[in-house]
Parts: structure tokens; C-alpha cells; sequence
């Protein structure tokens, strides 16, 4: 069993693994270890990866990229909607508002869900991983951008599943650089000492991410992050592809804008010569042959003229960077070192601006492209029993506030904020109702988010009944951000009296009694762990309010102390029903079906395509040794060699004429039968070349 570390990016895709000798990034069946964010359909099969971005501009319609941003979202989001504006594949609205990615796939329309394409991304990183380890990998830690909320994060463990994919951990994607960073730090600071606070900024291909952390021996605290999930390198290709588009409407009456295939390949060339202006400030040529209308078009730029047409953009970096730093209070002077990872964070604008904003050179101590899969790859080691790794506690911050609102069913309402901004996370916390009957709560962000809709989710609490005396018992709710940033009820406990005749429960029966700090009893133990963590933390936090009342003292708190009356409780679970995003079990079990099929199918194709290959090239190998002068020609007689050449000749012309598509067994039979008549010869050869070599040695040995 092996463990991974995935960074799913927007434009692609690393996978690390954790190994006795240490972390390793995985490279795929291109050798190359960016496995780029791409899926596409073909007649005969799915193309995932480097595979499917080599076909792109020739099969737009049926190439699926920039799904990271459609992921947990729906189709009528304006944001979606924008996007919508950039993408040559067709994207459908589905029942209920969802997405669906309308493609033809075995000859036939398909629609399939984000979740379904992601899947499909990691499938085909599973593989990869596989491959390279030759061993099953199941168990994962993958990244999330730090902002994204709570659908988009179900939305990315759903995908996974239906991968086959076990996650223990969605990771923030800037704290996993910063547990790559910290990690191999021999000198962080004791305890007692001062932090050592590192500054990470993480600037990819379709978002900014700055966070501040703070670092001691062995572990890791986030103070704060910022991002902006608007801007990224591809921002910059649309400036700069927007303004060749008007140019070249200038100069030579064509419009790349009108034309999808030309607008793709004019941003393809925009980034290259957006990666050149990294390195060079001069004036940089681009030139496209048979761009339009079999024009080839010429134009240049220097790194100076991008700059002022990106300065809109820089200012937004500007912006973010500034809020992190103003969000984690550090002074300048407290900052130890901005590290930079990400590929557009070797953009000298951006790298300039760090250095305004943080008084500070970045600092480039991380593989800039690598280090998110790194971080993700120790993670999952820590977590995962199978593998052995120096621990290092990680703490998170919940980057959104979130609120409880409950119902007036008891004749009030009410709403409180169960996680403040930047509170440290995987937490629990307990809350006390007081009930008689079933009761429900539903759970929000409560401030801006960059998505449209605060609800997260609705949980109903069941089976809460009164005293015999018709009077409120106490309901215990576990209330919790999880490992993956996810909200969940995770326990409801009625703590039912035993004593009938009791009547402490008639004050303030609603009302929210305490805001206790919960006790271990994770859903894993890695999380119990992070969790203590977290609660570590916490008391190391004086400014929280939270009582901590240990659990199994809960019957003696506030409320039923005023009595000072004992009586015995007995704790009843209760059943939740939680209502949040994600797919059913139902529907997930359909995509994990399909997605099976798929990959069978997948698998199917490729040995009919490796069979023809197969004996294609046995027919040019036996062919070629056939011929006059070559090794095996005096083997064999010549009526004999000419007829098989014959037959080789035919052979050739059948695969490329009805032999192209066929299934695999005739390539197999085919191959069968050509051996039957090639292997024989070869191994006269054989026989012959052992003798020789046997008389050889033995006159040598004379
Ligand atoms: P995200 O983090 O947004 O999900 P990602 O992880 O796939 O996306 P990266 O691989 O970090 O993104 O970065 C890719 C981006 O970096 C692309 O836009 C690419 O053009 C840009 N990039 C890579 N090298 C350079 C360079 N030398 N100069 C400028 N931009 C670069
Ligand atoms: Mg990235």
C-alpha cells in the first residue's frame, strides 16, 4: 500500500508520494511529472491527461478543461455563467440547476456531472501512481484552494470517490506548502521561543492564494490567508490574447474572438510568450503561421507594454497580499521570509510586488511547482498508519465564519456563530438545546464568500422527546469543521432523566445553554488527533469564550447546577438527518458504476490498440530481418522467404485498409499465425548462433 499526495490544479496535476527515503513526485506515461488538468471523448474511448491536451485544438468540442471552477457550483451561477464564455466544450443545465458537460463519447451524446469529470482527472492519476509504485493506492490527501467552500469541497470528495479514491484529508493548498516548508526546517523555534512566521504565496494558473503561518518545532499554526480565486496566469493570456485579437483586427482584418480554434491557439502562443517575458525584457516576438484565412500573422511585445495592460490585474495581487497581511496583525519586522510557489509566481510584477507589499525578496526554498503535492504526500504519510514519517501537527484556520440558525418551534428563534473567521480547524464543539420534540437548525457562512449562496446545509435532529411530564430535556450537538474544512452535526446526545418528577428544565427551555469544547472521538484517529490539536490551540487562546466543561460532567453545568438537585442522566444518540450538498449514496453508487465501465472500456481499447501495435510491429520487424543480407535470410529457402515477405506485404496493407478497426482477437490471431511461420526461423538462427558460440568456446578452451 502505498500513499499519494495530489495538487489538483487548475491547469494540472502532481502527485507525490511518501517513502522510506522521503517524498518522491511521480512522473506519468509522458515522462513528465505535470499531468495536465484534461479529459477528452473520442468514438473509441476516454483521453485522459497529457493525451487528451495534445488533441485539444483538433477535438475542442469533446476536450474537457477548466473544470476545477465549475466543481460544486450550479449552472445558473453567474460565475459559471462567465466562464461558460471561455469554454469550446458544451455545458448543458441539468435538473435542479446543476451542470452537466455535454459530450460525444462511443459515438454518442453523454452528459457527465463536474464530479464525474474529476473523477475521471483522478482516475487517471490513480493509474499513473499505480504504475510508477506497482502497488494499489488508494489511500490520498488533496488540495483545495483555501478559499473554497463547503459544496465545492463535497463536490471534490465526491469526485474521489467515485474515483476509488479514499481521502484523508482535503488540504488547503497553501498549508500544504507550508508543511513542505516546515517539515525539513531543522531550526524552527522552541516552544517558549517566538514563532518563526513564514508568508506563503501561492500564484497558479486561475487563482492567488497568500497565507501567513506560524511556525515551532514539529508544528504549524495558520494565522491567516487571503485570496483571490480571480485572478491567475490565465487572467494574463486573456489580457494579453484580447489584445492581439484587436490588433490583428487592426492589422489584418481577422478576428480571433469570432473563431474558437483560433482564439485556443492564439492563447496557447500568448502563454509561451507570457512564460518568455519572465525571463527576457525585451522586445519579444510572436509568430503564428496559417493562423486565419491561412494568414500567418507577426507581432511583438515587451515585458514592460504587458505590464501596463496587466495593471489591473496587479492590483488585485496587490490587494490580497495586503489583506493577509493586515488579517494575520504581523508586522513587517515579525515576517521571517515570503515564500513563493505556483507557476505565475515567477512573473517579476508579481515578485516586485511581494517585495513592496512585505518589505522582502521572496524567498524560492520549495520546488514552486511541486511543493502542494509534497506537503499533501507527508500529510497523508502522517495520517495514514501504513507509513512511518516524523510527525508535524498542522493546525488550519476556518477561512469563513459560520453561523447556526434554529427555528422558532419552541417560540424563539435563534442564531449564533458556531466557528469564527480563521478559527482553528479540524474543531468540535458542543452545543446544549433545550427540547420536547424533533427540532431543526440550519447552517450558513456569515460573510461574503466567493460563491452565491451562504446555505450550507440543513440538520434535523430526531426521535427528541419530553419528560413524562411534558417538559424539555437536554440535547447535546456535536457541532464540527472537519478534516476536509467540511461542516457536520456529528452527534446529537439526548440526555434523558431518569428521575420523573424533575423540574429544572422548565427555565428558558430554547435557549442555548453552553458552548462546551468537545472530547476526542473523532471519525479516525488522525482526526481526534488534529482535533486535540485544534483544542491545543484553542487553550492556548484566551480570548475564546467557550466554557470547557468535560463532557461527562455535562449532567452538573450551569443550568442544572442552579438546582443543585442530582439527578441521574442517561445519554440516548439520536438519529440526524443531515441535509447538505453532496450527491446521495444512490446517485454516487450510479457514478461509481459508470465510472467502472468507463474504465474497463478504457482498459478494453487499449489492449485492442496495443495487439494491433503489436503486430504491426512484428510485420516490420520480421520484414526487415527477412530481407537479402539481413540476419535471418539464409535461414530460411528462398521460395519460403519470398512468399512470407509476400505475405508480410499483405499483411501491412490490410491494417491500414479493413484491418484498421478491428477487434482484438483478429490482431491476435493474425500475429499467431504470422508467428507460426516467423519464430521458427528465428530460432534456427538461434540454435545456430548457440553452436557457433559452443564450438568457439571450445576451441578457446584448447
Ligand atoms: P491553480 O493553482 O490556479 O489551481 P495550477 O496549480 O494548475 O492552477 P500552476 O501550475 O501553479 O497552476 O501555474 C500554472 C500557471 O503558471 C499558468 O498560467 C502558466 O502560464 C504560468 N506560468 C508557468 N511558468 C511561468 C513563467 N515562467 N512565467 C509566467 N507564468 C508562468
Ligand atoms: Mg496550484
Amino acid at each position: 500500500m502505498s500513499v499519494i499526495g495530489i495538487d489538483f490544479g487548475n491547469e494540472s496535476c502532481y502527485v507525490a508520494v511518501a517513502r522510506a527515503g522521503g517524498i518522491e513526485t511521480i512522473a506519468n506515461d509522458y515522462s513528465l511529472r505535470a499531468t495536465p488538468s484534461c479529459i477528452a471523448f473520442s468514438g473509441k474511448n476516454r483521453i485522459l491527461g497529457v493525451a487528451a491536451k495534445n488533441q485539444m485544438v483538433t477535438n475542442m468540442k469533446n476536450t474537457i478543461f477548466g473544470f476545477k471552477r465549475l466543481l460544486g457550483r450550479k449552472y445558473n451561477d453567474p460565475y459559471v455563467q462567465q466562464e461558460l464564455k471561455y469554454l469550446p466544450y458544451r455545458v448543458v443545465q441539468q435538473p435542479n440547476n446543476d451542470i452537466g458537460i455535454k459530450v460525444n463519447y462511443l459515438d454518442e451524446e453523454h452528459i457527465f456531472t463536474p464530479e464525474q469529470i474529476t473523477a475521471m482527472l483522478f482516475t487517471k492519476l490513480k493509474d499513473t501512481s499505480e504504475t510508477a509504485l506497482k502497488t494499489k493506492v488508494n489511500d490520498c490527501v488533496i488540495s483545495v484552494p483555501s478559499y473554497y467552500t463547503n459544496a465545492e469541497r463535497k463536490a471534490l470528495l465526491d469526485a474521489a470517490s467515485i474515483a476509488g479514491l479514499n481521502v484523508l484529508r482535503l488540504m488547503n493548498e497553501t498549508t500544504a506548502t507550508a508543511l513542505a516548508y516546515g517539515i525539513y526546517k531543522q531550526d524552527l523555534p522552541t516552544p517558549e521561543e517566538k514563532p518563526r512566521n513564514v508568508v506563503f504565496v501561492d500564484c497558479g494558473h486561475a487563482s492567488l492564494q497568500v497565507s501567513a503561518c506560524a511556525f515551532h518545532k514539529g508544528k504549524l499554526k495558520m494565522l491567516a490567508s487571503a485570496s483571490d480565486p480571480h485572478f491567475g496566469g490565465r487572467d494574463i493570456d486573456q489580457t494579453l490574447a484580447n489584445h492581439f485579437s484587436a490588433d490583428f483586427q487592426n492589422r489584418y482584418r481577422i478576428d480571433p474572438r469570432s473563431n474558437m480554434r483560433a482564439f485556443l491557439r492564439l492563447s496557447t502562443e500568448v502563454e509561451k510568450l507570457k512564460k518568455q517575458m519572465s525571463a527576457n525584457s525585451t522586445k519579444l516576438p510572436m509568430n503564428i503561421e496559417c493562423f486565419m484565412e491561412d494568414l500567418d500573422v507577426h507581432a511583438d511585445m515587451k515585458r514592460t507594454d504587458m505590464e501596463e495592460m496587466c495593471s489591473h490585474l496587479f492590483q488585485r495581487v496587490e490587494k490580497t497580499l495586503k489583506r493577509c497581511l493586515e488579517e494575520s496583525k504581523l508586522k513587517l519586522e515579525e515576517i521571517y521570509a515570503v515564500e513563493i510557489v505556483g507557476g505565475s509566481s515567477r512573473i517579476p510584477a508579481i515578485k516586485h510586488l511581494i517585495e513592496v507589499v512585505f518589505g522582502k525578496h521572496p524567498s524560492t526554498t520549495l520546488n514552486q511547482d511541486e511543493a502542494v503535492a509534497r506537503g499533501c504526500a507527508l500529510q497523508c504519510a502522517m495520517l495514514s498508519p501504513a507509513i512511518r514519517v516524523r510527525e508535524f501537527n498542522v493546525t488550519d484556520i476556518q477561512s469563513y465564519p459560520i453561523k447556526l440558525v434554529w427555528d422558532a418551534s419552541m417560540g424563539e428563534d435563534g442564531e449564533m456563530e458556531v466557528f469564527s473567521q480563521n478559527h482553528p480547524v479540524p474543531f468540535s464543539k458542543m452545543l446544549t438545546f433545550f427540547r420536547r420534540e424533533p427540532f431543526s437548525m440550519k447552517a450558513y457562512y456569515s460573510t461574503y464568500i466567493p460563491y452565491p449562496d451562504p446555505y450550507i446545509g440543513q440538520f434535523i435532529i430526531k426521535d427528541v422527546k419530553p419528560t413524562p411530564e411534558g417538559d424539555s430535556q437536554k440535547v447535546k450537538l456535536k457541532v464540527r469543521v472537519n478534516i476536509h474544512g467540511i461542516l457536520t452535526v456529528s452527534q446529537a446526545t439526548l440526555m434523558e432523566k431518569k428521575e420523573p418528577g424533575d423540574q429544572e428544565m422548565e427555565e428558558s427551555p430554547e435557549a442555548m445553554e453552553t458552548d462546551q469544547k468537545a472530547t476526542g472521538n473523532g471519525e479516525s484517529s488522525a482526526e481526534s488527533q488534529q482535533q486535540n490539536e485544534g483544542q491545543q490551540q484553542q487553550n492556548h487562546n484566551s480570548a475564546e469564550d467557550e466554557q470547557q466543561v468535560p463532557e461527562s460532567q455535562s449532567g452538573s453545568d450551569k443550568k442544572d447546577g442552579t438546582k443543585k438537585k442530582k439527578s441521574s442522566v442517561k445519554a440516548v444518540e439520536l438519529p440526524i438527518e443531515a441535509y447538505t450538498h453532496g450527491f446521495s449514496q444512490v446517485d454516487l453508487n450510479n457514478y461509481i458504476e459508470q465510472e467502472c465501465k468507463m474504465i474497463a472500456n478504457d482498459k478494453q481499447e487499449k489492449e485492442r490498440i496495443d495487439a494491433r501495435n503489436a503486430l504491426e510491429e512484428y510485420v516490420y520487424e520480421l520484414r526487415g530481418k527477412l530481407s537479402a543480407e539481413e540476419e535471418l535470410a539464409t535461414f530460411v529457402n528462398e521460395n519460403d522467404r519470398t512468399s512470407l515477405c509476400r505475405q508480410l506485404d499483405n499483411m501491412e496493407n490490410w491494417l491500414y485498409e479493413e484491418g484498421e478497426d478491428c477487434q482484438r482477437q483478429v490482431y491476435v490471431d493474425k500475429l499467431n499465425s504470422l508467428k507460426s511461420l516467423g519464430e521458427p526461423i528465428k530460432s534456427r538462427r538461434v540454435e545456430y548462433e548457440q553452436r557457433e558460440g559452443v564450438l568457439e568456446e571450445f576451441s578457446l578452451s584448447l
